[in-house]
């Protein structure tokens, strides 16, 4: 998912036997449900240059030593690159990006929470103007075929088929991060976009997340340099994090060079020095130290923050909360409906 995005790779789980036989039976879950979709989707496997895919049967392809349901085409993309799209039912695709975004060990109600969230955000993605719907890749959702697959993933796909995550009688728009580092984010303070059901809410859940404090040190020049597109900061000498706003989150971190002054999003921020050294958005405090020679950041959570919080829905799980319970938590004003 967008946003999605570095997060949670750390438990990723790639399962081990697969079937190539259709869907599993369904378990209803709880949930009543007697409505599926037949909604398709096109992911984006690979783009420039890349190995051959190779048809295995009718719905079947094996590619990059992975197998993957559906058919695959070569697309020309706007840039001029080559694209490998596969083609596949939405629900089949789901079966692929569940595995990848958590372990097969969470409880049934956390995969159905997932299973939910992935369905209604893939739906929100298609475009049928485009070439492509979703990357299969962190910008999107992470989606590894077959390989990534679980008996857990597929059920819990199957106990859900049909449900989304709705607002006000429509598909909402989802997000979802490994760990909000104790309180959601306000959409409207990572993405500069107000939604009424992203908004901040306070999250005692996932304080047992794995690295769920985080520290980094970071060479005053290294930062200086990934600022340079945008700023001629010179030498850092000076580093402010600007008032914190919905969700507790720093409305901005200023940086004050010998040359510039440069005030950024902790949204970018990340993205300048990179998701995996500062790890959330949840910056809760930034220093110079060494006389000026290193930044010192430190935060809480992974990932962007915004909607469901994928450690906080596994331990609500785990103390007994059902799918629909804990999406109503995340998504406040939301509401569980069909396809
Ligand atoms: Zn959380």
């Amino acid at each position: 998912m967008r946003s999605h995005r570095v997060r949670r790779r750390e438990f990723c789980i790639a399962a081990g036997a697969f079937a190539l036989a259709p869907r599993v039976a369904r378990a209803t879950g709880g949930l009543d449900q007697d409505a599926e979709t037949d909604a398709s989707m096109r992911v984006l496997l690979a783009s420039g240059s890349f190995v051959p895919a190779q048809p295995i049967d009718a719905w079947h392809f094996a590619w990059d030593g992975r197998t993957y349901r559906g058919s695959f085409s070569i697309v020309r993309l706007p840039d001029g690159r080559a694209g490998l799209v596969n083609a596949l039912p939405l629900d089949a695709y789901l079966y692929g990006v569940l595995g990848k975004e958590i372990s097969p060990s969470w409880s049934p109600a956390a995969q159905q929470v997932q299973a939910i969230a992935s369905r209604t955000y893939a739906l929100g993605k298609i475009r049928p103007e485009r070439l492509f719907d979703v990357i299969a890749a962190e910008s999107d959702q992470h989606y590894g075929g077959i390989e990534s697959e679980s008996v857990e993933c597929r059920a819990a796909i199957d106990a859900t088929a049909g449900r989304i995550v709705t607002y006000a009688g429509a598909a909402a728009r989802v997000a979802y991060s490994a760990c909000c580092g104790g309180r959601t984010a306000d959409a409207a303070a990572v993405w500069k976009t107000p939604v009424p059901y992203l908004t901040s809410v306070e999250d005692p859940n996932c304080s047992g997340a794995p690295n769920f404090a985080w520290s980094v040190a970071i060479a005053s020049g290294d930062v200086a340099f990934a600022f340079r597109p945008r700023a001629d900061l010179g030498t850092l000498r000076d580093v402010r994090v600007e008032s914190f706003g919905a969700g507790a989150r720093p409305l901005g971190i200023t940086f004050v060079g010998t040359s510039a002054t440069f005030e950024a999003s902790a949204a970018d921020v990340r993205t300048a020095l990179g998701p995996s050294i500062v790890r959330s958005t949840f910056v809760r405090s930034a220093t110079l130290e060494n006389g000026g020679a290193t930044l010192a950041l430190a935060g809480t959570g992974r990932g962007h923050g915004v909607g469901l919080c994928q450690w906080g829905a596994r331990a609500m799980a785990d103390r007994g909360a059902d799918a629909a319970g804990i999406l109503a938590f995340y998504f406040p004003g939301t509401a569980l409906g069909r396809v």
